[in-house]
């Protein structure tokens, strides 16, 4: 270990030394905030070459220090990882052989070659690094990692929280297509703006906590995959009883309704329909009853399942109200949901209101924020006055309280470079 330190320092002055000789100018290689931080919380694109470039440490020192079975996997965004003593972080990109040799990198980037050629301990520039990034130090960003084609990558939440709608925010260097995966959660959705795009993805409260892998592809270019961590959320337990009405649902009409909202829930048309962050969708109410995700008993049986919405207990008759823009894709009754709203806001966003009283929101129709679509009732498999509230992304429910808290409806246009008011 001591001696790797003393070799890494070595090497560093060895390097300014040699640059210094050579150019008489040191300002290639800036070693820039000059804070010993013993620790560095991973973003994306923080792999264990960048980090090594970063730090002027290498992946094997900063492996010995974080270590983990797998070394082929990349650092987790979200965790905390340990840097040596010494590190110190300078600026630079990293550049991949394939686009141009060191020479060829050096000359366009107007550098020396044979100072990249020392900092690569290649003893020559001629001499080709094979599948070694090349660093070009200075400029205004650390180096990393991002997928080919892509020029800035933000994620919603780090770390994630299960049960709630996530996002990632792509800046392209060209206009292109993109796709992108969460292991375990499936395709995101994707909403662009040329160069601009935003993929959206919903897990749900069962997801639990890991470090699932996101993967993201610019067309025509290489996969690239880092894990993601999620940490648990706090769930509620509710034991519920089921007595006479209630105890003889129909498990096929249940089965039924079901299947013909997620035949509509999985539709998605591509504008986002809102303007600004949503609004609760009722003024008055007396309490949340019951949160999204909490696990639920029947009967004393196990917690199998979880509620999917949000309830406000309210009177009968409290006007319900849109919370954004968006168009009435169901407007009727149905068996298990009663008196049901649900709005298409666009990128595969659905809200749904139920067990209303009565619904003043009809097929097609535009709504705009605060509009009244409907009444507070108990219709349906209900047991007192009160709206259920859901929200959907992918066809997948996710918290509509933490969609509100964390703002995603403005995260999601911002990333679009689109106003939200
Ligand atoms: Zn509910």
């Amino acid at each position: 270990m001591l001696s790797s330190n003393i070799w890494v320092r070595y090497r560093l002055l060895f390097a300014l030394l040699i640059c210094f000789v050579l150019l008489g100018d040191t300002t290639a290689v800036t070693p820039l905030s000059a804070q010993t931080n013993p620790t560095h919380s991973v973003a994306p694109g923080d792999t264990w070459t960048a980090l090594a470039y970063r730090y002027q440490t290498s992946t094997a020192v900063l492996q010995t220090l974080n270590p983990h079975p797998n070394q082929q996997r990349q650092p987790t965004i979200g965790r905390t990882i340990r840097l040596p003593d010494e590190a110190v972080a300078v600026n630079g990109v990293l550049q991949r052989p394939f686009q141009g040799g060191l020479l060829q990198t050096a000359v366009s980037h107007n550098q020396s070659p044979w100072q990249l050629a020392v900092q690569h301990e290649t003893g020559h520039p001629y001499r080709p690094l094979l599948y070694r990034p090349i660093f070009l130090p200075g400029g205004e960003q650390p180096p990393r990692e991002l997928p080919l084609g892509v020029v800035a990558l933000a994620l919603s939440q780090v770390p994630a929280l299960p049960g709630q709608a996530l996002g990632v925010r792509v800046e392209l260097a060209d206009e292109g297509s993109l796709q992108g995966q969460l292991a375990g959660a499936g395709e995101m959705i994707w909403g662009e703006n040329g160069r601009y795009q935003v993929g959206l993805i919903g897990t749900g409260a069962f997801f639990g906590p890991g470090e699932p892998s996101l993967l993201l592809q610019v067309e025509g270019q290489p996969a690239w995959d880092q894990p993601w961590r999620f940490v648990d959320d706090e769930w509620i337990f509710q034991q519920l009883t089921l007595t006479g009405a209630a105890a003889q649902i129909d498990q096929q009409s249940i089965a039924e309704e079901r299947a013909r909202l997620f035949e509509l829930w999985s539709a998605v048309t591509p504008e986002p329909q809102w303007q600004a962050a949503f609004q609760l969708p009722i003024d008055s109410y007396l309490t949340i009853s019951a949160p999204f995700g909490a696990r639920r008993s029947y009967n004393g049986g196990p917690y199998r399942s979880y509620h999917e919405g949000v309830d406000f207990s309210a009177y009968g008759g409290t006007p319900v109200l849109a919370p954004a823009h968006g168009t009435v894709v169901l407007a009727e009754f149905l068996y298990v949901r009663g008196g049901a709203v649900i709005l298409d806001h666009g990128l595969g966003i659905y809200s749904g209101y139920y067990h209303l009283s009565s619904v003043l929101a009809e097929v097609g129709q535009l709504v705009e924020p605060g509009q009244i679509i409907g009444e507070v009732g108990t219709t349906g498999l209900s047991t007192g006055n009160h709206l259920h509230w859901d929200l959907l992304v992918g066809g997948v429910w996710v918290d509509a309280a933490a969609w509100m808290e964390q703002d995603m409806a403005c995260w999601i246009l911002t990333g679009l470079q689109r106003p939200c008011n």
